[in-house]
């Protein structure tokens, strides 16, 4: 075997195309298992798949060099085929083609970031890719050549593979393939590292799901920096460097998938749904449901009737205070929130409490930002209606006891509704082992589109609640002395939804999919405690919010700066954070701040970007104060 690898520490990437692409060619896969040969355009039950149309739409007959199929530019940055079978698996082209060789204790032993190689600020301040004191101390894996060892391991197995793999779960489940790994063709991937995993501190894991069995992680595992790739706006140059997108719980960027899912849908399917006898209307009808049922299988709901579709988490709320608040509580009922809630967890139940003369009342934290659960148990009474609390506070990236959160509530006899804006991109939210009897998110926290959100809802709870907005598409039938309103989820969604979106949401709920959110939240521990390590080491930097269980979030203050004057410093080196109350005064001003700087961390985080932020960090403290 010819493994032509430059020593220099850069793996040759045109290499590993050349071989992957041998490989695929020597394994053709023309056909999807059990379901014959790929259509030249897409049905509408493969439209939901989470998969780039167009890479379904080309099959696997496309070369990517061949530019009479007009693929999209992006896809011809390696030369070579698109295995059908990836197709189906909803990982990117070039994900498949360059392998997915992950170490996740070493997130960034993967190929290094072709955008930024090591790197330092010069005098003048800014980033340059050479250190001007030769330090390397912030970009902790270069240098280390270990992987290269790896990536020979993984060529090998490549080039010895004898036959095409095998697809029995995909075959098992039609097209339906949402348990399906995004990386079976590396099935047997070297990296993986199942053998070292019990090894792994499992305490914010098993903590955030209850019963998460660390032996079965990771089997394929991911690279972040492959799947940035995924991410067109990930590519873009802000202030001359490479950005780097550390805003994620304001919102996520949107993979490829997700954004030729919205255009297929406006250039293939688009009509208004369910009440009409034409074609279009029956395909954008099949894509939008379709979208519901990938919804309810993310969150393990029981039925598709449990999941409406709204505007965004603020909606959801808003709709459950304005349906189910305004129609069962009482004066002199109580809410309980945390001290932790976005302003849309709090503001909706005011106005309810104003109007109804509910109390709300508030569960403290401690200086770490957790939630004391003494106090919550003290607060819970039999007037407790509703307890209804944040998953993940979005200011401090604490990660609540929500199920043993949610048990309590119960037994009080009181409702819950669980705020997952901050905790679906996160970690599994499986609403039936929560018991949670709402659980609300928004599409574009999930690398979904803007406009579109859920609201999970237990189907009889639901049915008994009464419609908080009356109009067409919400109804049974109308005379002018009666209306009949639909059972869930019709009854709350009147008039015309956000049909693409929620498409589009169908298909970001793949991508996740696809990368196995497990394999995300372990990732993202790693990486957020790699940045918490870093973070700390800037001299004035204090870190606020430091739960024991946390994800994703870092806010902090910088002794000496404004959080403006940090955020726009920050900016100048094209790394895009927070600054400001992030919608949660209240949480803020029980650490007597008004405010914090935020990075907040997604998959396609990789540990050069902390690097950068952190490096940023100390040299503006190192420069000026
Ligand atoms: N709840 C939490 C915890 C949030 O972080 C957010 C947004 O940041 C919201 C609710 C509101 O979400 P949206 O603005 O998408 O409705």
């Amino acid at each position: 075997m010819n493994t032509n690898i430059d020593t220099g520490g850069i793996p040759d990437a045109a290499f590993l195309e050349k071989l992957a692409n041998q490989y695929f060619k020597a394994n053709p896969a023309d056909e999807l298992p059990g379901q014959g040969p790929i259509p030249a355009t897409v049905p509408s039950s493969v439209s939901g798949l989470g998969v780039s149309p167009s890479v379904v739409q080309y099959g696997n007959t496309v070369d990517i060099k061949d530019t009479e199929n007009d693929l999209p530019k992006h896809y011809s940055d390696g030369g070579g085929r698109i295995p059908v079978s990836v197709a189906g698996s909803g990982a990117s082209p070039s994900v498949v083609q360059h392998g997915n060789n992950i170490n996740i204790k070493n997130p960034q032993t993967g190929f290094p970031d072709q955008n930024l190689k090591n790197g330092d600020h010069n005098a003048a301040g800014a980033f340059t890719d050479s250190p001007a004191n030769g330090s390397k101390e912030y970009f902790p894996f270069e240098g280390d050549k270990s992987f290269l060892t790896d990536l020979q391991t993984v060529l090998s197995s490549l080039m010895t593979s004898s036959s095409a793999p095998q697809f029995p779960e995909l075959t098992s489940k039609g097209l339906d393939t949402q348990d399906f790994p995004a990386y079976y063709f590396l099935q047997d991937n070297p990296f993986a590292i199942s053998g070292n995993i019990a090894q792994l501190p499992t305490d914010s894991i098993s903590a955030v799901k209850p019963g998460f069995s660390t032996a079965s992680v990771l089997p394929w595992g991911f690279d972040a920096n492959l799947i940035k790739k995924d991410f067109p706006i990930l590519q873009e140059v802000v202030n001359g460097k490479p950005i780097v997108w550390l805003d994620n719980a304001a919102t996520t960027q949107k993979p490829r998938q997700v954004i030729e899912r919205l255009s297929f849908f406006y250039e293939h399917e688009n009509s208004n749904i369910h009440r009409a006898a034409h074609e279009l209307a029956a395909r954008a009808t099949d894509a939008y449901e379709e979208a519901r049922k990938k919804v309810q299988l993310f969150l393990n709901a029981a039925s598709p009737n449990e999941i409406v579709f709204v505007r965004g988490t603020t909606e959801a709320i808003n709709l459950v205070a304005k349906s189910w608040g305004e129609q069962y509580l009482q004066p002199g009922d109580e809410i309980i929130v945390t001290h932790l809630e976005h302003h849309a967890n709090i503001v909706p139940w005011q106005q309810l409490a104003g109007k109804k003369g509910v109390k709300l009342r508030v569960i403290p934290v401690d200086d770490d930002g957790q939630v004391l659960l003494d106090e919550y148990a003290r607060l819970l009474n039999p007037k407790t209606r509703l307890v209804s609390f944040t998953q993940v506070s979005n200011a401090l990236g604490t990660v609540t006891p929500a199920r043993k959160m949610i048990e309590m509530a119960h037994q009080a006899g009181a409702k819950v509704l669980l705020d997952g804006a901050q905790s679906v991109s996160h970690m599994r939210a499986d609403v039936q082992a929560l018991d949670a009897d709402w659980f609300v998110f928004s599409g574009h926290k999930v690398f979904g589109p803007t406009g579109i959100g859920v609201l999970y809802g237990k189907e009889d709870l639901l049915n008994q609640t009464e419609p908080w907005q009356g109009g067409g598409n919400m109804i049974r039938d109308v005379t002018f002395e009666h209306t009949e309103f639909q059972k869930a989820p019709g009854r709350f969604e009147a008039g015309t939804g956000n049909i693409a979106d929620a498409v589009g949401l169908g298909a970001a709920i793949d991508y996740v999919t696809r990368l196995g959110i497990e394999n995300i939240q372990l990732y993202e521990h790693y990486l957020l405690q790699y940045a918490t390590g870093l973070l700390n080491e800037v001299p004035g930097l204090k870190l606020i919010g430091t739960a024991k269980e946390k994800t994703s979030v870092l806010s902090f203050v910088l002794n000496g700066y404004s959080n403006d004057q940090v955020g726009q410093a920050l900016n100048n080196e094209g790394i895009a954070v927070r600054t400001g109350h992030h919608c949660a005064q209240p949480i803020l001003r029980r650490f007597g701040l008004e405010s914090t700087v935020r990075p907040s961390l997604a998959f396609y985080n990789t540990c050069t970007d902390v690097d950068r932020l952190v490096s940023t960090l100390k040299h503006l403290k190192g420069k000026y104060r």
